[in-house]
């Protein structure tokens, strides 16, 4: 009998690489994670309804035993591109090294989201084998290109809303457990992400008059642009700390050292204030804090 990190990690050695262009995906690579996943979970595919939506995603129905607002289960198979120099390890061999509490697993999508996905199906495969069965439906999603076009989570949930389906809960990636992401907190800290920040896409046009290099204008189009670039960075949207913020940190303060500790427990005043420094004191060059992962993760 293998054991679920086997499992995993036959999982992390299927390059199912996402591409913005996907012209340039290699789809065999998902029709093998899909074939594995069917071999290495035989309960779920055996008691679960299988669909495939948009050409790789899946999605699959886990009865309930009463009607309900179902509770709805995400990750994604696809993972980024990798630069093989970057690796310590090949990217593709999830390569185990360690033993115990030192052991550490290196493979691209380990984190983001494989690990995710391989939690969720070992956790149903292991209460299909109990006999378990969930009071309301139960949904797993798993997304195929979740890190470019994103177009297989959306058809995932226009299918879901087109059958009238408005689940209870949704509970997809975000957060790990990481080490250094809260300054002075030296215990490793899970991060559920409850809240995210929101995205706007702005397109600036300059126009100018075409002339001599040896005349331009006193302020050439590229100025115009860098200074409308620049006034738009200094006018950010006001930070705030929302509620299930607050709650986190009320929840890190004892774990934090003096004087961040007295900071975090007096958030009714000191909030604004943090609120105020912490974009500043936490900048981050990666999308998600789990590129930051501790060992347990
Ligand atoms: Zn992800």
């Amino acid at each position: 009998m293998t054991a679920p990190v086997d499992r995993f990690r036959e999982l992390l050695r299927i390059p199912t690489i996402s591409h913005t262009d996907e012209s340039a995906t290699d789809w065999a690579s998902f029709d093998a994670f899909h074939a594995a996943i069917q071999r290495l979970y035989p309960l779920v595919h055996e008691r679960l309804e299988r669909e495939v939506v948009a050409g790789h995603s899946l999605l699959y129905r886990w009865r309930g035993r009463t009607p309900g607002d179902p509770l709805v289960l995400m990750a994604h198979m696809d993972v980024v591109p990798v630069v093989e120099e970057e690796w310590r390890h090949p990217p593709f061999d999830a390569t185990l090294t360690g033993e115990g509490r030192d052991a550490e697993l290196h493979a691209r999508g380990a984190i983001d989201d494989k690990g995710s996905l391989v939690a969720i199906l070992e956790a149903v495969e292991e209460s299909l084998a109990e006999g378990v069965s969930p009071q309301s439906d139960v949904y797993l999603a798993f997304g195929h290109n979740e890190e470019t076009a994103g177009g297989g989570a959306a058809a995932i949930a226009e299918t879901l809303r087109a059958r009238g389906i408005r689940p209870s809960l949704v509970l997809d990636e975000g957060g790990a457990v990481v080490d250094g992401v809260i300054p002075g907190v030296t215990v490793p800290t899970a991060m559920i992400g409850v809240a995210e920040r929101g995205v706007m896409t702005l397109l600036l046009t300059v126009r100018e008059q075409g002339g001599h290099a040896s005349t331009p204008p006193a302020t050439p189009a590229t100025a115009r642009l860098a200074r409308a670039i620049d006034r738009l960075h200094r006018h950010p949207f006001p930070t705030r700390l929302a509620p299930p913020v607050r709650a986190m940190l009320a929840t890190v303060a004892p774990y934090a050292p003096q004087p961040l500790r007295g900071v975090l427990e007096r958030l009714t005043l000191t909030g604004p204030l943090l609120a105020r420094c912490s974009p500043a004191s936490a900048p981050s060059s990666t999308r998600s804090s789990a590129r930051r992962p501790s060992r347990r993760s």
